[in-house]
């Protein structure tokens, strides 16, 4: 019988000194069947490379950017037993780094963009590997874009499911039986091998990927908190980790920005039945959060989630009275520049929808090419400074009384939008970023507490 395979992602935080990525080396090393170790940048550097990426800067400036990456770098590699060992590779690394940092159409080239994005991971990855080797682990160091072929949507682009499966059983599988493979997450490459990235946060989704591909039985995803909690425990210190969560409630709340996952984490996981788990890799003997086909109780309450700097859009025309076509073209124009829709809502003659805008998103979200095009058509009203908070349970729809104990807790705050009844798992509304972290935290008082 095939042995079973464990992957597991480690965030930015997990590998953000050497100390940390210890911590990380033990959790591997304490399980066999942990055959491929999947990992972010270390903390902050992302950041940094989007600030280079998206961002008219000095030279000396560039120079500034560099040189606070190359310490985070610098002070692993230092603490290294032997850093001779990959010394080398890591000034080779970052002389690429400086070198895209300072391309003149970095600005204005997505491919550029994800070329230097993928460098914060391309790093980490060398010194994870070294770590392990250094605590008597053979570890060798892969690079994805061998295996995780996406398509050219630079800066968010879309994994090719077959081809990553057959990659991975080519060049991957053969490795894992010989060796801990510690690979990129977040990167990947396009069918002419161009460097590709899948977005903020996505190297829980690459972690996804691998184990969909190589038939893994589970994927734990390694942060710093000891599951996926109730609600954001940034928001609230009475939010508490949840034992268990199914593979629905979990991508209602990834996509509905609880952000200890990405927001594509489950599609694999749910298609090839695989168990995900969460915990944090400071405390691993603390436990965490099993993610499943079902869960035992399926309360209608599971948990809040709060996604930040929407965008709330109103398209209105009397013509869309009685008329047929109008949100084809309104949505035409919405897909066309590549920008996802998350609540809708209608009325006789006025269409209101909300479109994600983070800050420190490698592309620019909405355009006012957007809302030109669309003022074409039909009069176009833009409010911001708004936040969507869900409500994440089960059976919504079916159990009396759900909304009815929501909005009693919540009637002094303003709602600007509500969306309930399309999925069973999630009752959103959009509330003024002002009000979300009190919103949440007198409705977590009244679900949870
Ligand atoms: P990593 O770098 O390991 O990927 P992230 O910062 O992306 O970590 O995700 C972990 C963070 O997600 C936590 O520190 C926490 O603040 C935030 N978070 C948001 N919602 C939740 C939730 N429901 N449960 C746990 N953490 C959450
Ligand atoms: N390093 C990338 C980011 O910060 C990907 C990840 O951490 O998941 O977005
Ligand atoms: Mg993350």
């Amino acid at each position: 019988m095939q042995q079973a395979i464990n992957v597991a992602k480690f965030g930015g935080t997990s590998v953000a000194n050497y100390d940390a990525i210890k911590n990380c080396a033990s959790i591997v090393i304490n399980k066999q069947n942990t055959r491929v170790v999947v990992v972010s940048a270390a903390a902050g550097v992302t950041n940094e490379l989007v600030l280079l990426a998206n961002t008219a800067l000095r030279t000396e400036q560039i120079t500034e950017v560099v040189e606070k990456i190359r310490v985070i770098e610098f002070s692993i590699l230092n603490s290294l037993k032997d850093p001779s060992e990959v010394e080398d590779k890591l000034f080779s690394l970052l002389e690429e780094l400086d070198t895209i940092a300072r391309h003149e159409e970095l600005n204005f080239r997505d491919d550029l963009k994800d070329e230097l994005m993928s460098m914060g991971e391309r790093m980490s990855s060398l010194l994870v590997a070294a770590i392990l080797r250094e605590m008597d682990c053979p570890a060798i160091n892969f690079d994805v874009r061998k295996i995780l072929r996406t398509d050219s949507k630079f800066t968010q682009a879309a994994p090719d499911i077959q081809a990553i499966r057959l990659l991975a059983g080519q060049l991957l599988r053969p490795e894992i039986d010989g060796a801990v493979v510690v690979t990129q997450g977040f990167v990947g490459a396009d069918e002419q091998g161009r460097t590709t990235t899948l977005g903020r946060g996505g190297s829980d989704f690459t972690a996804a990927l691998l184990a969909e591909a190589l038939g893994a039985d589970t994927c734990e995803i390694w942060t710093d908190v000891i599951g996926v909690y109730t609600t954001d425990p940034r928001i609230t210190d009475k939010a508490r980790p949840l034992p268990e969560l199914s593979f629905e409630e979990a991508a209602e709340m990834a996509t509905f920005g609880a952000k200890v996952l990405h927001p594509a984490t489950m599609e694999p996981a749910l298609r090839q039945n695989i168990n995900v788990f969460v915990g944090s890799s400071k405390e691993p003997e603390k436990g965490g959060t099993w993610i499943k086909q079902s869960c035992e109780h399926e309360p209608p309450f599971r948990a809040l989630t709060r996604r930040r700097e929407q965008v709330l859009v109103t398209v209105k025309t009397p013509k869309m009275m009685y008329a047929q076509g109008f949100l084809e073209r309104v949505f035409k124009i919405i897909a066309k520049n590549k920008l996802s829709v998350d609540l809708v809502t209608t009325s006789e003659i006025a269409v209101s929808f909300t479109l994600d805008n983070p800050a420190n998103s490698i592309s620019e979200r909405i355009n006012k090419e957007t809302l030109t095009e669309l003022s074409t058509i039909c009069e176009v009203n833009v409010e911001e400074g708004l936040d969507v908070v869900t409500v994440v349970g089960n059976n919504m729809h079916s159990s009396a009384g759900v909304s009815s104990k929501v909005f009693a807790a919540i009637s002094d705050f303003n709602l600007r939008m509500i969306c309930f009844g399309a999925n069973v798992h999630n009752l959103s509304f959009v509330v003024s970023d002002k009000d979300s972290a009190d919103v949440v935290r007198v409705l977590h008082q009244a679900l949870f507490e």
